[in-house]
Order: C-alpha cells, then sequence, then structure tokens
C-alpha cells in the first residue's frame, strides 16, 4: 500500500496542527485548534478537507471546527464521551472501535486522564499515533480531569504500541519537558542528547514533531516510572508505577 501523507505545523502559539492525505484525496485535520491555520496548510497543499478528527473537547483543539465545516463541508468525528462538548460533530466513536479514513484504517484508543473522553487515533498500517494532549515528546498532558492511575494506564497503552509509530501530538512542548526531564535522569545521555536537538531545531524554526515511540521510551521520563535510578532520587521504593508518574506529574506542575 502507498504512503499516507501527513504534513504538520504550528497553531495559534504552540499547538501543532496535522493534515493526513490519502492517495484517494481523503484528508484529515487532527484537532482543529485555528481555522485559518488550517485553510493555509490546505492552500499549501493542495489538499481538500474532507474530515477533523477531535481528540478531545478544549477549545485550543476545536476552535476551527465549525469555521472549517461550514467553509469545506468536512465531516468532524470525535470522542462519543465529549460529544455534547464537540462544536460540529457528526460521528461520535469510542475506545475499541476502528474505521477507514481514505482507505486507511484508524483505530481509537481511549486515553482518559487529561480529559475524561479523550481518545487517540491510532493507523496501524501507517504507524502513526494522534495522541492529542495524552502524550508530548519528552512530556505527557496535564492530569485535568482523570487521575494518575487513570492517565498512567492511557499513556500506557500508547507506550505498548509499536515502537516505529510515530508519534504526533497536540503542543510543542519539547524544550520545557526536555529540561525537566533532564533533572530527573541527569545520567540519560540520549535525554541530554535529544534537548540539544530540539533547541537546535527550535533555533532554525523547525517543530520536533513527529516523534518516534521508541525514542520516547529511551527518553520520555513520564514513560520510565520503572526506572531505578528515578525512583531513588524521588525517595520512592517498591511502589506502582503509576504512583512514581504521579510524582513526576505533580513536580512538573511546579516546575
Ligand atoms: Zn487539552
Ligand atoms: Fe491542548
Amino acid at each position: 500500500m502507498s504512503a499516507l501523507e501527513i504534513h504538520v505545523f504550528l497553531c495559534r502559539k504552540d499547538n501543532i496542527g496535522v493534515l493526513v492525505h490519502a492517495e484517494d484525496g481523503t484528508t484529515a485535520a487532527i484537532d482543529a485548534p485555528d481555522a485559518a491555520a488550517i485553510l493555509a496548510a490546505l492552500a499549501e497543499t493542495g489538499w481538500s478537507l474532507t474530515h477533523i478528527l477531535v481528540t478531545h473537547h478544549h477549545g485550543d483543539h476545536t476552535a476551527g471546527n465549525l469555521e472549517l465545516k461550514e467553509k469545506t463541508g468536512c465531516r468532524i468525528i470525535g470522542p462519543r464521551g465529549e460529544a455534547a462538548r464537540i462544536p460540529g460533530i457528526d460521528d461520535a466513536v469510542d475506545d475499541g472501535e476502528s474505521f477507514l479514513l481514505g482507505g486507511h484504517r484508524v483505530e481509537v484508543i481511549g486515553t482518559p486522564g487529561h480529559t475524561m473522553g479523550h481518545v487517540t487515533y491510532f493507523m496501524p498500517q501507517d504507524r502513526a499515533a494522534f495522541v492529542g494532549d495524552t502524550l508530548f515528546v519528552m512530556g505527557c498532558g496535564r492530569v485535568l480531569e482523570g487521575n494518575h492511575e487513570m492517565m498512567w494506564l492511557s499513556l500506557s497503552r500508547i507506550a505498548s504500541l509499536p515502537g516505529n509509530t510515530r508519534i504526533y501530538c497536540g503542543h510543542e512542548y519539547t524544550i520545557a519537558n526536555a529540561r525537566f526531564g533532564a533533572t530527573i535522569e541527569p545520567e540519560n545521555a540520549l535525554l541530554r542528547h535529544r534537548l540539544e536537538e530540539a533547541e537546535q531545531r527550535i533555533a532554525d524554526g523547525q517543530l520536533n514533531v513527529p516523534t518516534l515511540l521508541d525514542q520516547e521510551l529511551q527518553t520520555n521520563v513520564f514513560l520510565r516510572p520503572h526506572n531505578i535510578a528515578t525512583r531513588r532520587r524521588l525517595g520512592m521504593g517498591a511502589v506502582a508505577d503509576w504512583r512514581v508518574f504521579g510524582e513526576l506529574r505533580e513536580r512538573k506542575n511546579k516546575a
């Protein structure tokens, strides 16, 4: 099968815009942070919007829904648990369901925690996952509606996808995340290397999204609560992974 084309661009201040384009012309925006930025990206690529796949209800992910629907006639797909809060939603989807997007399979994975209905869209044939505000490059989303145990379970589900999965997240927070991570795992040479790379990329006006799951497993401290050095540093012994995760999330909130 031929490849899906994926275009990534900055929206608003630090939101990531993503357009996914299939061979048959089907084009989906992952979330709609800003209609104008997405329309500009469509003009640049020459693609016509057919769908918006919404990860969660927050305004910085849905603000463009109605304008884009009115201007392009696109269909809006979003999480059933938050359907009432997603402007213009046509099709509600939930954990365990799947659908075809231009002939490409999309699996819906429930990833609650940041919001209660948050979903991730995984395209197994294309090795791409659109994770919204659950996982970030070397970081993770704030736990706003759920709890630490729930968020850890959601992150674990993403972490168990194939290692060569490309992760498309909702924000460019890479440098702040990596700097925090380096305080937790100062001995992690790959993390330090990726921090330097990320700083260079931002200085060059580039984005750090997508990231590769394999690299996240090695450098994202929020996916590594089992790490012995981290537990020692936090003074946490044989407790559940989600408790260490929760302590990291609390420290990052205050950082
Ligand atoms: Zn959000
Ligand atoms: Fe967001």
